[in-house]
This record gives C-alpha cells, structure tokens and sequence, in this order.
C-alpha cells in the first residue's frame, strides 16, 4: 500500500516513498515555490515603521547647535 498526499503548492496526489526527493510536494519545482513564498513572506515585518532622527528640522537643529558647542 502507498501512502498518497497532496502536494501543497499545486494540489496534485504524490506517492509518499522513501525516495521521493520532494516530499510533500511533487516536484522540485513546487518545493522551491513553496519556499519562495514561505520566504518573501517573512520579509514583511508587521509594526510601526520606525521614525528617523535627521528627518525631523528640530533634531538637525540640536544637532547643528551641539556642533558648534
Ligand atoms: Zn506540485
């Protein structure tokens, strides 16, 4: 008896062997789909973008100020 899954990326039944190289996924091709989406997805950081200093006059005033000493 073989154990049939489904492959995540493309729904397609794959035989679940020992030698299968992809497993759960039926090919190489729908593994690294798989991973490519996994991945682009952990690079977007949810959260308040963070505020940068030297944007702002009254900071690059100080700034300029403490310069001059
Ligand atoms: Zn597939």
């Amino acid at each position: 008896m073989v154990t049939v899954v489904k492959c995540p990326t493309c729904n397609r039944d794959v035989p679940w062997r020992e030698d299968s190289l992809f497993k759960p996924f039926c090919s190489e091709r729908c593994k690294q789909i798989d991973l490519g989406a996994w991945a682009s997805e952990s690079y977007v950081i949810p959260g308040e973008p963070v505020p940068d200093d030297d944007s702002d006059p009254e900071n690059v005033w100080s700034k300029a100020r403490r310069a001059d000493g």
